[in-house]
């Protein structure tokens, strides 16, 4: 059957009232003074009376209509009926329907445009589905937990009989909760692979509209895709864009944010029991997720995929360099050493650098100096070429904040020093004191005091030697990290001696500055003491990076080998 055009019908109806409208109002006017010389030479048929400021009449012998003013007299109807003309009185039923018509029809017009705009304005998302088998578990190194939970649910997807012949039910809901960069999209989609079924994805926030409704229409789209594959990997990063939990009744409720979660968890209950579709979220914050999302029955499977650690990163390493042309003289278990608290993205992104680095040196393979200058792009960023604008005031302050860091991170033995510099990078820090941290599962209250002392050094520094009126702004990213941590310090981690209480759950915030203030000038003044104790070591340090601006790092320990 042919579509009906609605358009051409409305344009059709538009011409018409439009005529008509016209013709009814199509009268030719008449003054009163001559509408009244009519009426006495007895030359009107019939008047049709309104209350409106004009009136119709018809003449005998033309049977023509006229307007003319309405006299709104009380005797006018008597008037005229003496005068032997026929009085009709009309609402004017033609002009309202007309008028009905009309505003209808503008409405019908306004209405489809103001569809047809928000159809431009909110794209229609297309959640395809991804080229199976491009990544495999052989591609992910470490993360051996999250393997083996993996392995468990691509055998749900390839074997549901044997489950079902149990009565045991397929899991349909799991998540993936780790920092940025850990493997949580790679392990998706190899678990996809392995099982050899249709691999769906789709981010959080593309279900983040402002007009309420389409979110939820956009979850049902994706979700009737992957039932025509019938087994199929559906894979939502950053869950917490909609899965975040819902506010109390007394805050403002997002209400577009709750259709989406609703339609959902609608659409996860909705599975039938030929359908293997298996939903996997991603976040990097569980605890924030709502309970609704995370209860039995639905998001019910965690799986942490964590930073990697030492061997992990070892592996991660040896897996990107596996197809790279490599220098002897690479110690991948001191990469991974020095490393740490790199996630597998940044392994990548740190072999990538490199690999450009050695092609930029004309190289045909990676060596260690390469790895050395990409670890130092990617944790200082690179430096400025141009330095000409610096001023010997400016490189004398970078060289004793640098030099404060360095004396009281060596002294607490926080941290091997592997770089200072007083050039200025791209990424904005005046200088930079590039530390390697020992590896450690937890930290203790030490270990938390040292970082803020660490923190305090370059401030402390400037103190002393240029005077406390002449401190700069140069220790504003030390203080706010040192902030932080004594806020986790105090309401996490309840190291204060008199609390043994988390702070954040009692929603504790009166007493905390005071606190803070108690900590952070104790340690402040434990800083001092350190540099004043090694007052020589950073008078040296200090000069030789006013010489060489950048010292590395058995240049760093020959000069602070006397450090208490
Ligand atoms: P996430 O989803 O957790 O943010 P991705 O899965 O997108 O992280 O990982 C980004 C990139 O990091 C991958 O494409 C891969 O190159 C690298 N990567 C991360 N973890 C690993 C790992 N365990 N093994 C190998 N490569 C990894």
């Amino acid at each position: 059957m042919k579509k009906i055009n609605y358009k051409i019908i409305g344009l059709i109806g538009f011409i018409i009232i439009f005529i008509g409208v016209i013709a009814i109002n199509k009268t030719h006017y008449v003054s009163y003074v001559d509408f009244y010389k009519k009426v006495n030479n007895k030359e009107i048929d019939t008047i049709f009376y309104n209350d409106s400021d004009k009136i119709k009449f018809k003449e005998k012998n033309n049977n023509k209509i006229y307007t003319t003013d309405n006299p709104r007299k009380e005797d006018f109807k008597e008037d005229m009926l003496i005068k032997g003309i026929a009085f009709k009185e009309q609402t004017n039923i033609g002009e309202a329907i007309y008028a009905f018509l009309g505003l209808s029809l503008i409405g019908v017009i306004v209405f489809t445009a103001y569809k047809k705009t928000r159809k431009n304005v909110i794209p229609i998302k297309q959640f395809n589905k991804e080229e199976k088998g491009n990544v495999f578990f052989k591609d992910i190194a470490g993360n051996e937990e999250a393997k083996e939970n993996a392995k468990d649910i691509v055998d749900f997807l390839k074997h549901p009989d044997k489950y079902k012949k149990l009565n045991a039910k397929i899991p349909k809901g799991i998540i993936f909760y780790g920092q940025p960069g850990t493997g949580k999209t790679m392990l998706a989609k190899a678990i996809a692979s392995e099982a050899g079924v249709d691999f769906y994805s789709a981010c959080g926030s593309d279900f983040i509209e402002m007009y309420v409704g389409v979110g939820a229409s956009r979850v049902r789209s994706l979700f009737k895709k992957a039932r025509e594959s019938k087994k199929a990997v559906i894979f939502i990063d950053e869950i917490d864009a909609i899965g975040k939990k819902r506010a109390t009744s007394l805050q403002n409720n997002n209400e577009e944010r709750e259709q989406t979660l609703n339609a959902l968890l609608t659409e996860m209950s909705g599975f039938s029991s030929d359908e293997n579709i298996v939903v996997i979220a991603a976040t990097n914050r569980l605890d924030i997720l709502d309970d609704a999302l995370v209860r039995a029955g639905r998001f019910d499977r965690h799986i942490e995929i964590a930073l990697p650690d030492i061997v992990a990163r070892e592996k991660i390493l040896t897996l990107l360099l596996k197809n790279k042309k490599i220098d002897k003289d690479i110690n991948i278990k001191d990469i991974a050493k020095k490393t740490i608290y790199f996630s597998g993205a940044m392994l990548d992104l740190l072999i990538n650098e490199a690999s450009i680095i050695a092609i930029k040196d004309d190289n045909d393979k990676i060596n260690a100096s390469h790895i050395d200058k990409a670890y130092l792009k990617i944790l200082a960023g690179d430096s400025k070429k141009d330095t000409s604008f610096l001023t010997k005031e400016d490189k004398k302050i970078t060289a004793i904040h640098e030099a404060g860091h360095a004396i009281v991170t060596k002294s607490l033995n926080l941290a091997s020093i592997v770089k200072i510099s007083i050039l200025p990078t791209i990424k904005g820090a005046g200088g930079f004191c590039v530390n390697i941290f020992n590896e450690k599962q937890f930290k203790t209250k030490k270990d938390l005091e040292s970082e803020i002392i660490s923190l305090y050094g370059g401030r402390c520094a400037e103190e002393l030697i240029l005077g406390k009126e002449n401190i700069t702004t140069g220790a504003y990213n030390d203080i706010e990290k040192a902030t932080k941590i004594i806020i986790d310090y105090i309401s996490k981690y309840a190291m204060m001696e008199d609390s043994l209480l988390n702070y954040d759950i009692l929603n504790e915030d009166k007493n905390i500055i005071k606190q803070c203030k108690i900590i952070a000038l104790n340690l402040y003044n434990q800083t001092k003491n350190i540099l004043l104790a090694n007052k020589d070591c950073l008078d040296s340090l200090i000069n030789e990076l006013l010489e060489k601006e950048t010292l590395d790092e058995d240049e760093i320990n020959n000069i602070l080998k006397n450090c208490v």
